[in-house]
């Protein structure tokens, strides 16, 4: 079998030849062939551990942890459709990446069919008893962690709802063996990545131990938390997932799982929340039209509202479209490659606008329309040339929205930017034999989401994507809580298609909070404009506005870089900034693989396929 290695492949020779999978079985199941004990890509957990970007053929599978890619390869290899990889890589991450995204949070999936694209919506709802003040104190917005943990910010989770969708459609093997690999982990236990054991160590990682059972899971009796290295057993998960297997995703939301999960989110002693067993059972995924916008050559699909994402990547390249961004190539920092200042300054101008757009007007359209009723307006060639005459050669500063021709709505206003952006996320992209294409980010929102656990899994903080405050002023905010609402994301899962051939030529996203949106963009810039292969623009450095300062990313710019940018206007801040982007793109060249993979090297996510 030719499963395809990175070409440093010293770190996961071990892991990749226990992995040795028999030849392709036909539908309907797959036998899952777990790792051999202990073996996990020894990877730094934070810092930046170069990758080299992977090929392959047939199919391929990029997910943010070695077991979980693992796992999506081996349904690959057994004939599985992209979705169905994708199932079983959310499985196993809900296992190895619980800080990240699992069964207790939400996902948006966007599908390539070679016919069409269609979007899931598996985004958390708001409890039908929620109100706008749900995190409003004494008049005031709570402080962001004062939402986060405990049972408040916990929206119905959309995971399996979705998936169960999604494999109706586009599943080829059966439902049941696609949990298998999850299931056969979570029994034999895991080993603690040093990511999760990092995260757990810090202390945004605290309220785990006021939780029981996470506390009993997360923590040794002596409460210091599970070290990297450490293996991890979690029977209860498997217990749910068998089940889940065995029955649908029904068994979630209806019965002892749906009761132990309202139980808990009302029965926190100092945080309860308002989710009931009515809620869970109400929950439906749903299938939205994709938000496409076209860029030069190309054809961008993503997700619609709820999300912000795509929109707002949209806003930011067609304003970008008259600009010559080709003739702006990254430029050589010592050895490493860093984009110049005059791209700097001009993408995040860009960003200025759409981030204040995207403050102004969106939020989950089953609530709020966007102005003129659809995305036309926002993302309108007139519009965004109207916007893109307020980039000159000096920062804006602070962009305010726009206001497009069809708008005739009532302009609503979001509050100021909530609190600092802890890692949490996942990003999966997957190519099945057929050419179907998978682009999904999946979320329990903040770093263990609101860090209770049921059942041996976490449970969402999703709600906290909402706007604190329901009104400024008096003036409604768009993104307000109102029971049975989606909270705005800014995840952005992206497949980018040949104008001409009509070919998926590429499935991108990140994690990040609302940095997402430049990083992604900073993913299609350099593909598209500046001819990097998808892992070297994923590892580019990070850079943008979300229309406050100039993020630029730590450690990996030079000082020349900050000194342009001031000298033009912009306030520069120098910040960590932990996408977790992973990617895969179709290869033109004759003689060569056709897919190439990358993996963010700020975590653990590798590629693999055949
Ligand atoms: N919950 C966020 C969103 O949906 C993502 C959080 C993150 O990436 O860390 O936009």
């Amino acid at each position: 079998m030719n499963h395809l290695l990175p070409s440093n492949a010293t770190l996961f020779v071990a892991l990749s030849s226990a992995l040795l999978l028999g030849c392709a079985t036909a539908p309907p199941g797959l036998v899952y062939q777990p790792p051999a004990a202990g073996l996990q890509a020894p990877e730094a957990a934070s810092g930046f551990t170069d990758k080299p970007g992977w090929s392959a053929n047939k199919f391929m599978v990029a997910a943010a942890n070695p077991l979980a890619t693992d796992a999506g390869r081996q349904v690959l290899a057994a004939g599985g459709s992209a979705v169905d990889a994708a199932i079983a890589v959310q499985m196993v991450l809900t296992l190895v990446e619980p800080q990240s995204s699992g069964i207790g949070g939400g996902l948006f999936l966007v599908h390539w069919d070679q016919k069409q694209v269609q979007t899931y919506d598996g985004r958390e709802t708001a409890p039908a008893a929620a109100t706008p003040d749900l995190f409003m104190k004494d008049g005031k917005p709570m402080a962001f962690m004062e939402g986060v943990v405990g049972g408040r910010s916990v929206g119905t989770p959309g995971v399996l709802r979705a998936l169960e969708l999604a494999h109706r459609q586009h599943g080829k093997l059966a439902w049941k063996s696609l949990f298998q690999p999850a299931i056969q982990l979570a029994e034999q236990g895991f080993i603690v990545s040093p990511r999760l054991a990092t995260l757990l160590r810090e202390d945004s990682a605290k309220p785990l131990r006021n939780d029981p059972t996470a506390a009993a899971y997360f923590f040794e009796p002596d409460g210091s938390p599970k070290a990297a290295g450490t293996r991890l057993r979690n029977p209860a998960l498997a217990a749910v997932l068998r089940d889940v297997a065995e029955r649908g995703a029904g068994v979630f939301y209806e019965g002892p799982i749906a009761r132990d999960i309202a139980a808990k989110v009302r029965g926190h002693a100092t945080n309860p929340g308002l989710l009931t067993e009515a809620d869970l059972a109400g929950y439906r995924a749903k299938t939205r039209d994709p938000l496409c916008f076209d860029y030069r050559l190309w054809r961008l699909c993503g997700m619609p509202p709820p999300s912000s994402g795509p929109l707002a990547i949209g806003q930011m390249l067609g304003m970008l479209a008259g600009r010559n961004l080709a003739a702006l190539p990254p430029v050589k920092n010592g050895a490493l490659l860093e984009p110049s200042a005059e791209a700097v300054h001009l993408i995040s101008e860009a960003g200025r606008l759409a981030y204040a757009d995207r403050g102004r007007f969106v939020a989950d359209p089953d609530f709020t329309s966007l102005p003129g009723g659809s995305a036309a307006a926002l993302l309108s060639p007139a519009y965004l040339a109207q916007r893109a005459s307020l980039i000159t050669d000096r920062s804006m500063g602070r962009a305010t929205p726009g206001t497009p021709a069809m708008l005739g709505v009532p302009v609503a206003r979001l509050a100021d930017d909530r609190s600092p952006e802890l890692p949490s996320t996942s990003h999966v992209s997957v190519v099945d034999a057929n050419g179907n294409a998978v682009s999904m980010t999946t979320t329990i929102e903040n770093v263990f989401g609101a860090q209770i656990m049921v059942r041996g899994f976490l449970l969402n903080n999703e709600l906290t994507d909402f706007s604190f405050a329901p009104s400024e002023n008096g003036v409604p905010i768009a993104n307000r809580v109102e029971g049975g609402k989606r909270p705005r994301s800014s995840m952005s899962p992206l497949l980018v298609f040949d104008k001409v051939s009509g070919q998926m030529v590429m499935s991108v996203g990140s994690p990040g909070g609302s940095a997402i949106i430049n990083y992604v963009a900073k993913v299609l810039v350099g593909t598209l404009d500046w001819g990097l292969d998808v892992q070297q623009a994923i590892s580019l450095p990070n850079f943008g506005s979300r229309n406050g300062p100039t993020e630029l990313e730590q450690d990996r710019v030079s000082p020349a870089l900050v000194d342009a940018l001031k000298a033009k206007g912009h306030e520069v801040r120098v910040m960590p900034q932990t996408s977790g982007l992973q990617g895969i793109q179709r290869r033109s060249g004759s003689g060569q693989p056709v897919w190439f993979g990358g993996a963010d090297p700020r975590r653990e996510g590798v590629v693999m396929g055949q």
